[in-house]
């Protein structure tokens, strides 16, 4: 079997004035092709920082990750990135927003043009190409920056804490656009979280870090009957509980 991300013994301390700091220590884990993987933990246990390694644009100090078979020593075409706020530029268009990946990288051509039209018409955003981001809902903005990260093409797309910012009801209403676009693109996610009904209702498995240093504590194979599952209608079946009370023992939280 081989794996599109493999993370092996990844550790990262960092330096502070008060000293080190170990953020992370020997994660191991591998995602396959196609598979959506959400990593939850305690707040600080690493998982900001873990992402930001596989992204390329930290390295760990300890252990690797290959992209495709291939070490990760820098940022790369092949992974996309969404953070928690959208950072679409209130001056720009959503067009010239959703082409901003690609003029960084001086890669416009007439095909990536064509590209983000496509996703624009297929994601129902065409009709406000010409609008400021100041006059989209927060859902609207959030597919917006989506098919920013997508007008790139990347093969794996890392998600941040990426619906965070949003409202609960609208958050539910952009988890099932989102995953929907995700598995129509045919791409390879992987969410941080910090809600575990989040990370359940769209992973196929769920990473569970410890508190820092996070180590891997547990990893949750997440099975629904229904295989057209959304990530609504998994918050609505029977096994959704099971999972839920399983992680919330594994995460272990004292108040
Ligand atoms: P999470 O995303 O799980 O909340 P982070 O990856 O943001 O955790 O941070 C993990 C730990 O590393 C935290 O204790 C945080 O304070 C520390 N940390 C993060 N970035 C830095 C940095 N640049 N310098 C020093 N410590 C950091």
């Amino acid at each position: 079997m081989s794996y599109i991300v493999e993370v092996q013994e990844v550790g990262m301390k960092y330096q502070s004035p008060n000293g080190e700091i170990i953020a992370l220590e020997n994660i191991n884990f591998y995602v396959r092709e196609g598979e959506f993987v959400s990593i939850v933990g305690p707040s600080g246990c690493g998982k900001s920082t873990l992402l930001s390694i596989i992204s390329g644009l930290m390295s760990s100090t300890s252990g690797s990750v290959m992209i495709s078979g291939e070490k990760v020593s820098g940022t790369s075409k092949k992974i996309g990135y969404m953070l928690q706020k959208d950072h679409l530029f209130d001056w720009r268009t959503i067009y010239q927003n959703v082409m901003l990946g690609l003029e960084i990288r001086n890669s416009i051509t007439p095909e990536a043009k064509e590209r983000a039209i496509k996703l624009l018409k297929t994601y129902g955003l065409y009709e406000f190409k010409d609008k400021y981001p100041n006059q989209l809902s927060g859902g609207m903005r959030q597919r917006a920056a989506l098919i920013r990260t997508l007008v790139t093409d990347p093969q794996i797309l890392l998600l941040d804490e990426a619906f965070s910012a949003l409202d609960f009801q609208t958050r539910l209403v952009v988890n099932d656009d989102i995953y929907a676009i995700i598995k129509k693109e045919n791409k390879t996610a992987l969410l941080v979280t910090h809600d575990i009904s989040e990370s359940i209702s769209m992973a196929d498995r769920v990473i569970l870090l410890s508190k820092r240093p996070g180590t891997v504590k547990n990893i949750y194979e997440i099975k629904f009957k229904n295989t057209n599952r959304t990530p609504l209608s998994s918050r609505d079946a029977p096994e959704f509980r099971n999972y839920f009370q399983e992680i919330w023992r594994g995460l272990d939280v004292h108040v």
